[in-house]
């Protein structure tokens, strides 16, 4: 098949473009460059041993947008990733994050109705369950607005593609709630490039082992868990990429539908216990201090996982010391890169 995936050279969409080839697909590749690096590409055609056709455009460019649909006619299946992803940002720029996640959806939803795309994919997020009651949470637990604009922006999103998908027929439409992707390509070649000071736990603990940040801040020990820090979900983003091709070959075969999955491996862990794993899968000793909670943090989530195991056939494989360990060497090799 041959894919469009907006956002490829973003930390997840790079990962599944690298899956999609690994699987005998093709990507045709549309990014702004607005949170990745044109050095992402080569790195990336190296690993699949072809090239990739590429566009850097800004998916609110409509008329842009539609050039590419027309000179890529017909594309099998959409996998959309681009959107803005800083949750504290989207609280000081909540305009940006809703042109850029909704009006820039509405764009693709464009195309895929004037250029008879019959698959999409959507990155979606476990936010759209806020806190819940019970945990581990399934596709049917309920969804609750957001305090953020980024949280809304997914579920605003996840209610204009499942209403769509209802009426537009000939198309298929699969939402991937993911939990917490980290960890890097085995191969250390391609990787997540936070921009600034890292908001999430993995990248934070590499650049802090590295010695680009002096200390990690554990936000919170009392939490009503097993060690009193909060409790995520965290899925090594080769299984989530791989998540993404099981999705789109899923749609091929049930034309019209549309479907939520958790993506998760279905346990939750402790931040102590991420950084246990990272101090013992790559001998680095962690300089960390526990402070108090952090505004907006919930306390503790996890997901079910028994529906995309059953529908799609996808379960995560690798270990949590396989996410620190491939977080770490990815680390070390962006560190050797720039020096
Ligand atoms: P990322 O920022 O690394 O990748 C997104 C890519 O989209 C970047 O390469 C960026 O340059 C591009 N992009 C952004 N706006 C664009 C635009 N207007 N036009 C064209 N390209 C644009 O983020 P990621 O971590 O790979 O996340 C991918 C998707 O998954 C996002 O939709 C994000 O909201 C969602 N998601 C991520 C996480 C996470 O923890 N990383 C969790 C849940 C959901």
């Amino acid at each position: 098949m041959k894919i469009l995936v907006t956002g490829g050279l973003g930390y997840i969409g790079s990962h599944t473009v690298a899956e999609l080839y690994r699987h005998g697909h093709q990507a045709v590749i549309i990014d702004d460059l607005s949170n990745s690096s044109r050095q992402v590409l080569p790195a990336l055609e190296n690993l699949v041993g072809t090239n990739i056709p590429f566009y850097q455009l800004d998916i609110l460019n409509q008329d842009g947008l539609a050039r590419v649909f027309e000179q890529e006619f017909p594309v099998d299946g959409i996998i959309h990733f681009a959107a803005k992803k800083a949750v504290n940002e989207s609280l000081q720029k909540p305009l940006i994050y809703f042109e850029n996640n909704i009006t820039g959806l509405l764009n693709i939803v464009r195309c895929v109705e004037d250029f008879n795309v019959n698959n999409l994919v959507f990155s979606s997020s476990c936010t759209v369950y806020g806190q819940p009651e019970r945990v581990p949470v399934t596709e049917s637990t309920p969804t609750t607005r957001s305090v953020t604009p980024y949280g809304n922006s997914k579920l605003i999103a996840e209610m204009i593609l499942e209403e769509y998908t209802r009426l537009h027929k000939g198309l298929g439409t699969v939402m991937l709630r993911y939990f917490n992707p980290v960890g890097a390509h085995e191969s250390a070649t391609i990787g997540e490039l936070p921009i600034g000071v890292p908001a999430n736990l993995m990248p934070f603990i590499t650049q802090t082992a590295a010695g680009v940040r002096e200390r990690l801040k554990v936000f919170g020990s009392d939490y009503n868990t097993r060690d009193g820090t909060a409790i995520r979900d965290y899925i090594h983003v080769v299984d989530l990429a791989d998540a993404h091709v099981k999705a789109i070959e899923w749609l091929q075969e049930h034309p019209d539908e549309v479907e939520f999955f958790n993506v998760g491996t279905g346990t939750g862990q402790t931040v102590l216990e991420v950084i246990e794993s990272f101090e013992r899968s790559t001998g680095q000793k962690l300089n960390y201090e526990i402070v108090g909670r952090r505004e907006g943090d919930i306390e503790q989530i996890w997901a079910d996982t028994t529906k995309v195991e059953q529908v799609l056939g996808w379960k995560a494989t690798r270990t949590l010391d396989e996410m620190t360990s491939s977080a770490w060497k990815w680390e070390c090799a962006l560190r050797a890169q720039k020096s």
